[in-house]
């Protein structure tokens, strides 16, 4: 053990937690399937005015596997969950795992080049997915015949509620797309059919999550079924929870916050999540005047926005036990302000798709330091298990108050990246995980991140790689170079800026180009504003120096 975790362990965790939990479930079907049969009656999840129990889970879960099994899905093969924070989300991962398979959790705001990459990559051989979805983007890419997908399942955000909100459905209406199977169909043709039992192991793949990176290619991360599980009971166990919390799921279910710090959470405490399709701030409001939850966890802009709606009180706020924010940095003003209008503390909590959510959280109940030099809030200390080193640049471990990169193993850690045995050598070495994040532990054993190795930009939470946002950039006739990079932004934190040369007398505007990006990317992506210049700035070997670009905008 380094004297990074043992010195938060000593000075910290002994005020309360442990420094060690043992892990209840192997595998997320183990943790399912123990929540069914203990509290079946349970309600799993709300979804306006719906309610599904745990019991109902596991029957259209069960109907969807067979389903599945019946249209030639076998062991081993995936399926792409393409959706919002809809109730088939949640029900699609369990069926998934009963079929013998895993998921692919794929953003709903991704645009055909994307979609095409990862069904493709993942060798997906089936697809749920919702209908506007399937009709705006799926049908196309699968009929260019690039995917192994076989099967397409569709469904309507309309389904499993009936209140149809007008905020976000007005004028949306059920479709039934020509030559997909329909999950409502199948839930009453396939009603009370189980599929044969089967048996993952814990170091079975569980879900694949795409995640950019320096090179600009989307890679697999393997979320096993062990490494949910451990931080599903990660949240549980740091946080206290019972089956009387409920979950607030304000964090998109595809990405990895809304995976485990909701969907496994609930799962397994067999209490209720709260689902709202996408978020929308009043929508979400009016979910917390109605379902009282407990719990939540997402990106600070979720709660900057929320907290500065017209009309919310504090007594809105009064349902919750417990907050916590991660995915981007956290002002230490902002969290005083939501404390002030909500009477709440947001606890800080870090960590990367790579760990399955946190390797790091501020102790509940706990207040976060803020380092005087950096100004940077604290994110915590190394969650259960957990084992956190910080390097220098030669792999060097560095003393206590000295800054480097974050390097984590731990039982959450995914083993690596789909298909990809370089690029998990080269982030996993030894099972270790680099994370390209820059900071320093303190005297008490509290980190701090205050900068970062990798060239990502944090729009609000979303991650930009600036090379896939460059690499659409050249695609374009009249682009000679581009080099994008991250800009201060007072609501996202960062926003994404190109600067790009054009070739000898091409002509194009700014709108143009950043209307070619948006054609072609999910919306935090594109280019907010782009900068014409004769020449970048580049080093003696003509390496575009993004850093320069970045330094010009702070
Ligand atoms: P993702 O894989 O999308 O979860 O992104 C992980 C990255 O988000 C990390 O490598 C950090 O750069 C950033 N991040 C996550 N949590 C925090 C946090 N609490 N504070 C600052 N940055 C964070």
């Amino acid at each position: 053990m380094t004297t990074y975790t043992e010195r938060s362990w000593t000075r910290l965790y002994s005020k309360g937690l442990p420094a060690d939990i043992t892990q209840d479930y192997a595998t997320m079907l183990d943790l399912f399937n123990a929540s069914v049969t203990r509290a079946p009656d349970n309600v799993a999840i709300k979804y306006f005015d719906g309610v599904l129990t745990m019991a109902d889970l596991d029957v259209r879960s069960d109907a969807l596997a067979v389903a599945l099994i019946d249209n030639g899905f076998a062991a081993g093969d995936m399926l792409g969950v393409y959706a919002q924070n809809n109730p088939a989300f949640v029900i699609s991962l369990v069926a998934a795992w009963k079929a013998g398979g895993a998921a692919v959790a794929i953003n709903p705001m991704n645009k055909h080049r994307e979609l095409a990459y990862q069904l493709t990559d993942s060798g997906a051989t089936a697809l749920l997915c919702l209908d506007d979805l399937y009709e705006s983007v799926a049908k196309e890419v699968i009929a260019t015949g690039v995917t192994a997908v076989r099967i397409v399942i569709t469904f309507s955000p309309l389904d499993e509620q009936s209140r149809n909100d007008e905020r976000l459905f007005a004028g949306v209406e059920r479709l039934r797309p020509e030559g997909t199977l329909d999950l409502k169909e199948i839930f009453s043709r396939y009603d009370g059919r189980k599929p044969a039992p089967v048996d993952p192991g814990s170091d079975d793949l569980a879900v694949l999550c795409y995640t950019s990176g320096t090179t600009g290619v989307p890679k697999g991360a393997m979320s096993t079924h062990g490494t949910m599980a451990f931080n599903s009971q990660t949240y549980r166990d740091w946080m206290g929870f019972t089956e009387d919390d409920s979950v607030l799921g304000v964090a998109p279910l595809f990405h990895i916050t809304g995976l485990i710090g909701h969907v496994g959470i609930a799962l397994l405490a067999a209490c209720p999540l709260v689902i709202n399709h996408r978020f929308a701030p009043g929508v979400v409001i009016d979910a917390i005047r109605e379902h009282r939850p407990t719990f939540t966890v997402g990106a600070i802009t979720v709660f900057i926005s929320l907290s500065g709606m017209e009309g919310v009180t504090k007594q809105d706020w009064s349902s919750f036990r417990v907050i916590y924010s991660g995915g981007a940095p956290i002002a230490p003003v902002v969290t005083d302000r939501f404390m002030e209008k909500t009477g709440l503390y947001i606890h800080n909590i870090y960590g990367l798709t790579e760990t399955n959510s946190p390797s790091h959280a501020v102790p509940l109940g706990r207040v976060a330091p803020v380092d005087p030099t950096s100004g940077a809030l604290s994110v915590g200390v190394p969650v259960f298990n957990t084992v956190v080193r910080i390097i220098d640049e030669q792999g060097k471990e560095l003393p206590v108050g000295e800054v480097g990169e974050f390097v984590t193993s731990g039982p959450q850690v995914i083993p690596g990246y789909w298909n990809k045995p370089e690029a998990t050598a080269e982030d996993l070495p030894d099972g270790e995980l680099r994370t390209g994040d820059v900071g320093f532990m303190d005297e008490d054993g509290w980190f701090y991140l205050v900068d970062r190795k990798k060239d990502m930009i944090n729009a609000a939470g979303y991650k930009v790689w600036p090379r896939e946002v460059e690499d659409v950039l050249y695609g374009h006739p009249a682009v000679r170079e581009a080099a994008v990079v991250g800009v201060l932004d007072e609501y996202r934190g960062e926003t994404v800026k190109a600067y790009v040369s054009l070739r000898p007398g091409a002509t194009v505007t700014e709108q143009e180009m950043i209307e070619f990006c948006k054609q072609q990317m999910a919306a935090y992506k594109y280019p907010r504003s782009i900068q014409f210049v004769d020449d970048l700035p580049k080093t003696a070997t003509g390496k575009i120096l993004r850093r320069e670009l970045r330094g010009s905008n702070s």
